[in-house]
């Protein structure tokens, strides 16, 4: 074995979901849009000096883009981090906040990434089960309940000493949503280390953490375009924060590449941002498709939880369901199933369009028979 072996960097990457090539397939496994981006998007690049975009450097601070989120949100100058989608986003986070020899807390069944980033950069973690209902509770994370505060404390105060935080809300692959209280009750609880909240999914959902960046100096809220602004393929992820932490991610991210948007995926975000109007629209499409979907799936005996994403998270009874995800493969339908103890049982299904919707509940008759 050669010598250099000792110090290759071992890590078991992230598994994706599959993006099969062909168009002929009905694509339910990663949570993208089924509709297309708001016809502003491509008519803005369309309108882009593209051959001056190509040749020059884009802009080292992505300015447009970042001025753009802040007056969309409400923020003041400073609060906004742009990345290659928040994959991006979320590992310059881990590489900037998480330096502790504490381990870091997120739940046993959340975003996979989330260990993975651990593990490549060296974090120690420890992962908090949800509950038998797929709960996060916030007790789990160091927050006492003040009415029982005196019992806690008696019996050690269980809370665990960590380096930091992550919680995906919505969370994934479970597609349920904690209340904006009980998000906060974390973050109140864990005032010396950094809390990261994944909004992946917010947009489906009711209530982001948002209103709580004036009240936590601890809390950073992570965004995409991949899923409500049905622009996986640009990769474009953020982050809110504090000035003072963001000023410390764009350092980190400064000192591993100066130039990660390109000048089209900065001109297609500001066009997003800008079609409110559109952008809102869809997302209620994809709620209304949702509700159908779930009652759907219920009349075919399925458990489905209840979901505040662009996905469902539901297990079969009348079929295993391997047998069911390997069956909808052969039908060119494309489904998440992930091997997890807990979650075996569950495919993960995300939204497509009422025609795409209707093709898998055919499919779902015919496999079951
Ligand atoms: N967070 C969560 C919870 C996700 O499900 C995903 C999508 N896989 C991401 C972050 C990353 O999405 P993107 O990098 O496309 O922004």
């Amino acid at each position: 074995m050669p010598k250099w072996e000792d110090n290759l960097r071992q890590v078991t990457p992230y598994v994706p979901g599959a993006q099969p090539q062909s168009k002929n397939v009905i694509k339910l496994n990663t949570n993208e849009n089924p509709y297309p981006p708001s016809p502003k998007v491509v008519k803005a690049i369309q309108e882009m000096d593209l051959e001056t975009a190509m040749r020059k450097y884009p802009d080292p601070t992505s300015g447009d883009l970042v001025h753009a989120l802040e007056n969309y949100h409400g923020l003041d100058e400073g609060q906004i981090f742009v990345g290659t989608g928040s994959d991006d986003v979320l590992s310059i986070a881990f590489l900037t906040f998480f330096n502790s020899d504490r381990p870091i807390i997120f739940p046993d069944v959340t975003y996979s990434f989330y260990p993975v980033w651990a593990q490549v950069y060296g974090i120690p973690y420890r992962e908090i089960p949800l509950d038998e209902s797929f709960r996060i509770l916030p007790e789990d994370y160091g927050w006492i309940d003040p009415e029982n505060r005196a019992s806690a404390i008696d019996e050690g105060g269980d809370i665990p000493e960590n380096g930091g935080v992550v919680i995906a809300n919505p969370n994934a692959p479970t597609g349920i949503s904690l209340k904006r209280g009980y998000v906060e009750q974390i973050i109140a609880a864990n005032p010396d280390v950094i809390v990261i909240v994944d909004e992946a999914y917010i947009d489906y959902s009711r209530e982001s953490v948002l209103p709580l960046l004036h009240d936590y100096d601890n809390l950073v809220i992570v965004r995409t375009f991949s899923k409500s602004r049905a622009m996986a393929g640009m990769r474009i992820g953020y982050a809110m924060s504090s000035p003072r932490l963001i000023r410390a991610m764009n350092d980190v991210a400064q000192s591993i590449n100066s130039y990660t948007m390109s000048a089209t995926t900065l001109k297609a975000g500001v066009a997003s941002i800008e079609d409110d109007e559109y952008f809102r629209a869809r997302i209620e499409d994809v709620r209304k498709t949702r509700a159908r979907t779930i009652v759907e799936l219920k009349k075919r005996f399925f458990n489905v939880l209840p979901s505040s994403t662009n996905f469902v998270f539901a297990s079969p009874s009348r079929v295993k369901c391997e047998t069911l995800f390997e069956e909808l493969c052969a039908r060119n339908i494309f489904v998440r199933h992930f091997n997890g103890e807990r979650i075996r049982d569950y495919l993960r299904i995300t939204i497509g369009t009422d025609r795409e919707m209707d093709a898998l509940f055919a499919a779902i008759d015919e496999i079951q028979g």
